[in-house]
Parts: C-alpha cells; sequence; structure tokens
C-alpha cells in the first residue's frame, strides 16, 4: 500500500524528517508513537500532501504510484485519507454537503456514478449511527461549534463515509473520554479489512487496547528510530522514549 524510503522533508528551511523508511502492506494496522516535536503530524501531512513542507530527498510510493507527484485531491480520490490532529471549522459549509462533494468527486474520478441525495442520505444515516453521531450534526457548518471530542468524532465519521484505502489517524484519540475512544476505535475496527490500512499516531497504548496494531514503530527525531510489535506500545508507556533514543545511537 505505502512505500515511504529514504524521506526527508524541511519546514521553513529548518529540516524536521531525516530519512524515514516506513512500508505499510494492505490490509495493515500501524501505529506510529513518539515524543512531542518529532515529525509525526509532519510526515502524515506530507503523506497526505498538505502544502507548506518541501520534501527534500526520498520517495513515497503508494499503489505502485508516485505519490509526491499526485496533488492532494489526486490522493484523495485514489483513497489517502487524514484525519488531523486539529480538524478545522468550516462555518457556512454544511457537514453533509462536504461529505456529499468528497464521495461524489471520488466516485467521478473512478467512472462511477454520482450517488444522488436519497442514496447518500442513507449511506450517511448509517455511518452516524456506527460512530453514535446525533443526527443534528449532519446539518451543521464543519465543525462548527463542535467540543474538541465532537471534533475527532466527526473526522471518524468522515472516514467512515469515505471508505478510504489508506486511512490516516494523527492523535484522533488525544483529548476524548473513555465513550468517545471506544467509538473512535470501533469506527476504525469496521473499517478494518484486507484492502485497507490504516496509521494512526497516538501517544497512548489506551488506543491500542481497542485498536489492535500489527506493527508499532517509535518515532523521534525526525527518524524511525525503533519498530516492533504491540508490546512495544507496552514498553514505551513503562519506560518512555530514551531509552529507545540511546539503544539506537548505540
Ligand atoms: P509531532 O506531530 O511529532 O508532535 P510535528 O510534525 O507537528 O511533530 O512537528 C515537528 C517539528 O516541526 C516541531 O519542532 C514543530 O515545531 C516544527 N514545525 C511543524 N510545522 C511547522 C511550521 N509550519 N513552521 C515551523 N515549524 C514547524
Ligand atoms: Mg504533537
Ligand atoms: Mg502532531
Amino acid at each position: 500500500m505505502l512505500k515511504i524510503e529514504n524521506l526527508h522533508a524541511s519546514v521553513g528551511g529548518k529540516a524536521i524528517l531525516k530519512g524515514i523508511n516506513l512500508e505499510i502492506g494492505t490490509g495493515e494496522v500501524h501505529a506510529i508513537m513518539g515524543p512531542n516535536g518529532s515529525g509525526k503530524s509532519t510526515l502524515s501531512n506530507i503523506i497526505a500532501g498538505r502544502d507548506g513542507y518541501e520534501v527534500t530527498q526520498g520517495s513515497i510510493t503508494y499503489k505502485g504510484k508516485d505519490l509526491l507527484a499526485m496533488n492532494p485531491e489526486e490522493r484523495a480520490w485514489e483513497g489517502v485519507f487524514l484525519a488531523f490532529q486539529y480538524p478545522v471549522e468550516i462555518p457556512g459549509v454544511n457537514n453533509t454537503y462536504l461529505l456529499k462533494a468528497g464521495v461524489n468527486a471520488k466516485r467521478t474520478h473512478q467512472e462511477l456514478e454520482e450517488l444522488d441525495a436519497m442514496d447518500f442520505l442513507k449511506i450517511v444515516k448509517e455511518k452516524a449511527k456506527l460512530v453514535e453521531l446525533d443526527q443534528s450534526f449532519l446539518s451543521r457548518g464543519v465543525n462548527e461549534g463542535f467540543s474538541g471530542g465532537e471534533k475527532k468524532r466527526n473526522e471518524i465519521f468522515q472516514m467512515a463515509v469515505l471508505e478510504p484505502s489508506l486511512a490516516l489517524l494523527d492523535e484522533t484519540d488525544s483529548g476524548l473520554d473513555i465513550d468517545a475512544l471506544r467509538i473512535v476505535a470501533n469506527g476504525v475496527n469496521h473499517l478494518r479489512s484486507e484492502e485497507r490500512s490504516v496509521v494512526m499516531v497516538t501517544h497512548y497504548q489506551r488506543l491500542l487496547d481497542y485498536i489492535q496494531p500489527d506493527v508499532v514503530h517509535v518515532l523521534a527525531d525526525g527518524k524511525i528510530l525503533k519498530t516492533g510489535d504491540k508490546s512495544l506500545a507496552l514498553e514505551l508507556e513503562e519506560r518512555g522514549y530514551d531509552w529507545v533514543r540511546e539503544e539506537a545511537a548505540a
């Protein structure tokens, strides 16, 4: 699904990613953990195609294609989805309308017929139920006046409707209460399939109790310093990150 080789990137002339190598197989769920400021959001944003980043070296291959040569909309049409660490409010743009435009743009790209309002509403209602999002949120402005947890849940709702091939979740669990965390995890687990891959950026092992990752990576100082299985997340929770840095330096 995704292959990142020797990726170097900078923001405003400052080097942030310093040689990332990462391979994500189809159907796999990976967790990326790491200290604040290590480049996790930078990596997620670069994969999704957000501007403001300069890739100075390396490559990203997605479904066999050069991802960095694609613009953000093409990436989305091809099934890349990013749940933002800080979801933006878009006042005046209806939540359902935005999603309908997104779904139909993707369908047009796949040479499928656009969904009509009735069919779309059916899907939206079903997915809203899945993430226990009250119907009233469907007709509100995108994230307009939503609480922090509601914004995160809305990201998962968008993901459920768009059914991406590669879902990147940037700290979707941060700031969620226990119930919201379970709901977000349900949404991700529902999406989990042999055709899809998920990358979860998280600080907390707690999320990984609900969504069992196949692989856990530690990103620190712009590099993947260690890769392991689920037990690595437990070890990090217990021991922090310094030992990983020391081990990598040695
Ligand atoms: P993480 O998500 O791992 O906490 P980020 O990828 O958000 O880390 O940030 C990595 C580093 O890049 C930080 O030092 C951050 O301050 C810096 N950075 C990110 N975006 C910008 C920007 N637009 N301008 C300047 N520095 C930035
Ligand atoms: Mg952070
Ligand atoms: Mg971040």
